[in-house]
């Protein structure tokens, strides 16, 4: 690494540091949006509770049905929230890889997002438009990943789990007899254990949306030839291993902008890349 790539990098890696905060920061915030859906479950709960505070049994199945509006409005609030966060962390990408080349090179990079995206092998379907970091989102969540899923999918898989999951709970309790503030308390566990998926969910693609900003600032930018990938902080197997990788010959982790599956390596990943720079700033 040259004197410059230093300066850029460490600084690359402070202002990182301060986004994995963040973007913890926003997985809590799209798992309370989530959460604000409870109260919805209650007020079911209590319309359908008789005077002795139990629900009967032969309208199990219409409370049931009930909560298909419920699973939507998870979806909804989730596809929302998300996609906030998204556009929130790219706007902070894109903050601090210009922060980055300004204060150690002195180099302004905002034509980057000045001039409208033009192919991009980092944002395919964006020809034409503005790198906006809604723009961004959007193309994010459109994106079939690795799983073959896009975004949505993956929303629509955790309200459906958490539908079942309450529907379940439901169940039982009705047909035990139980009373509706037992079942109420119930629901609440159910939001509690399957929190940590719209958390991970969030934190995953939060933190997808960063890289891929930072990778288009790399890929549009003249200053940058390649990127170097950093593992997460956890370590995991695939960062690793993924950094170990020499694809294109330049040395091991050395990666083009265009590898974008570098952006999202596996679920709750906190990977970042560094910059080389081109000759004429090294
Ligand atoms: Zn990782």
């Amino acid at each position: 690494m040259t004197e410059n790539e230093r300066k850029l990098n460490g600084l690359l890696e402070q202002l990182h540091d301060d986004y994995v905060d963040a973007s913890v920061g926003m997985s809590e915030r799209v798992a309370r949006d989530v959460a604000k859906t409870r109260l919805q479950v209650v007020e079911l709960i209590e319309e359908y509770a008789n005077k002795d505070d139990t629900i009967s049994r032969s309208r199990v199945n219409t409370l049931l049905r009930d909560l298909e509006a419920i699973e939507r409005e998870i979806r909804t609030v989730a596809e929302t929230s998300l996609a906030g966060a998204m556009k929130d962390s790219v706007e902070i990408g894109y903050a601090n890889a210009l922060t980055a080349f300004h204060k150690t090179l002195g180099l302004s990079a905002d034509f980057v997002l000045t001039a409208r995206v033009a192919e991009s092998l980092v944002l395919p379907t964006l020809t034409g438009k503005a790198p906006s970091p809604s723009n961004l989102a959007e193309y994010l969540a459109h994106r079939t990943g690795p799983d073959g899923l896009i975004l949505s999918d993956r929303v629509w898989q955790l309200a459906g789990e958490q539908r079942a999951e309450m529907g379940n709970v439901l169940r039982r309790g009705i047909i035990r007899g139980d009373s509706t503030s037992k079942m109420v308390c119930d629901i609440r566990t159910v939001y509690e254990n399957e929190a940590w998926k719209a958390r991970r969910l969030a934190l995953t693609e939060a933190n997808t949306a960063y890289r891929t900003a930072i990778g288009y600032t790399a890929e549009k930018s003249k200053f940058v030839s390649a990127l170097r990938l950093v593992p997460g902080v956890h370590h995991s197997e695939k960062c690793v291993a993924k950094a170990g990788e020499d694809r294109h010959g330049l040395g091991a982790g050395i990666f083009l902008p265009s590898d974008s599956d570098i952006y999202s390596i596996h679920p709750n990943c906190t990977a970042y890349t560094q910059f080389i720079l081109t000759e004429e700033v090294r």
